[in-house]
């Protein structure tokens, strides 16, 4: 993109670069370079992060370099071969990820970008600057679950984004904490950050998120599919260059229409256990954890639609069902799976259960055959439907595929199909949800 096709609306044009790390854990790898000049596909990830950055509206870089900082200033020199006003500072002493940013807030707009220097992204900063100005945020930081959620700081957030806990690893035994970590990709309001000591080591997670969120400053999330990873060890750098060959770092391409498998709950990712109403009992179906990592790492999004007449019944209360969906989440990340998103209808159509909960009962249009969840599901994630899925254990699933054109896979285990409500044949059926994935991942064409 030329400068100028850069977008006009960009409320925050300039990025800080953290980049004084010494590139130890490259050892090998980039002995005699800065972890910034690492190539990644041929160009150094510095580079890709400039031309991310002057693609979103950027229009000034700082630059806080230390270890080998001469070779990034002459790398860079002004930065107008990228379109961009860029200055290199060099730090003397090392201050931790944010100590020199802390140390230059007067050299600084009143809100500006931060990324460390070994980040691939291919992030629109341009919306996530608005949203950061639009919510009159003091800090605000790009999460996204991710496949190790257990060794890794994790955020709570209420239902408006705002980040409401901040979890530092490690976690205890018997805890169920939500799958959402911070990438190193913020955007700050410079006076906000005033308040916090600056003398020596300072770390953004540590020093600044942490404390901000824990004393009520506005800490806004920004949950966003769009591709943020670090590359600072030889084996990340592997799988960013492996995922910029194969198109994930495309600008935008989170925003595609993507494959998708729509997965049944109870019975297909977990054990059926009557109607489950405590977290006590969650228990995954053996090899579900693998079969969904299996089907992300084959690019398919993955959803879940559950049927919970639980709540209708007054078996369980939504924070109750929450829980469960937490935990359930936290046995998946055990196998390095997430799912995207969660649908379910709390509905019941029949009445006359003692403790049921009235406003919850009749008809709807969301319980499993019916298509409603699918409808939000597609409004949410946008859908390439002739690659997409569903996979589940009872016929109301099958039919549910049916009505929405999704291909659909019958597994054996929990209901195994044998409730007899509805009538429609499944596309394949399998012995559970990792032969499942592995039917989908060999019949889905490219
Ligand atoms: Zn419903």
């Amino acid at each position: 993109m030329s400068l100028s096709e850069a977008p006009l609306s960009a409320p925050v044009r300039h990025l800080a670069i953290v980049a004084g790390g010494r590139g130890t854990r490259m050892a090998g790898v980039a002995d005699d370079l800065p972890k910034a000049l690492v190539a990644v596909g041929g160009k150094p990830v510095l580079q890709h992060q400039l031309e991310c950055a002057a693609a979103s509206g950027i229009e000034a870089v700082t630059i806080f370099a230390g270890h080998l900082a001469h070779r990034i200033a002459a790398f860079v020199g002004d930065g107008s071969r990228f379109g961009l006003r860029v200055k290199v500072e060099v730090e003397t002493t090392p201050l931790g990820t944010a100590g020199a940013v802390l140390q230059a807030l007067d050299t600084l707009p009143e809100h500006f970008f931060i990324v460390y220097g070994d980040v691939m992204l291919a992030v629109d900063l341009a919306a996530m600057g608005r949203r950061h100005v639009e919510r009159t945020a003091d800090f605000t930081t790009f999460v996204h679950p991710n496949d190790h959620p257990h060794d890794s700081d994790l955020l709570e957030i209420d239902e408006q984004g705002w980040v409401v806990a901040v979890y530092r690893y490690p976690h205890p035994e018997g805890v169920f904490l939500p799958n959402l970590v911070n990438a190193a990709l913020y955007v700050a309001r410079r006076d906000a950050l005033r308040s916090i000591g600056r003398g020596g080591n300072r770390d953004f997670m540590q020093h600044v998120l942490a404390p901000l969120g824990v004393s009520g400053r506005r800490v806004l999330a920004y949950r966003s599919r769009e591709y943020v990873k670090d590359m600072g060890t030889p084996d990340r750098l592997e799988q960013v260059t492996r995922d910029l060959r194969d198109g994930k770092l495309d600008r935008g391409a989170a925003h595609l229409p993507a494959p998708t498998v729509f997965l049944d709950r109870d019975g297909t990712i977990n054990e059926e256990r009557g109607f489950l109403a405590s977290h006590d009992e969650l228990e995954l179906v053996p090899g579900a954890g693998r079969a969904l990592r299996r089907l992300r790492d084959g690019g398919f999004r993955l959803l879940m639609v559950t049927n919970q007449p639980v709540i209708a019944r007054g078996d369980a209360c939504e924070e109750e069902v929450d829980t469960i969906h937490r935990r359930l989440a936290w046995e998946l990340g055990k196998h390095g799976a997430y799912l995207d998103d969660i649908y379910l209808c709390p509905h019941h159509p029949d009445s006359g259960f003692p403790g049921e909960r009235p406003e919850l009962k009749g008809p709807c249009d969301c319980r499993k055959p019916g298509t409603g969840m699918f409808e939000r599901a597609r409004r949410d994630h946008p859908l390439d439907v002739g690659r997409s899925w569903m996979v589940g254990d009872r016929t109301a699933d099958i039919e549910f595929a049916r009505r929405t054109g999704l291909r659909s896979i019958l597994v054996r285990t929990g209901a195994a199909g044998k409730d007899g409500k509805y009538a429609a044949v499944p596309n394949h059926v399998a012995a559970d949800l990792g032969e499942a994935a592995e039917i989908v991942l060999a019949s889905t064409p490219p």
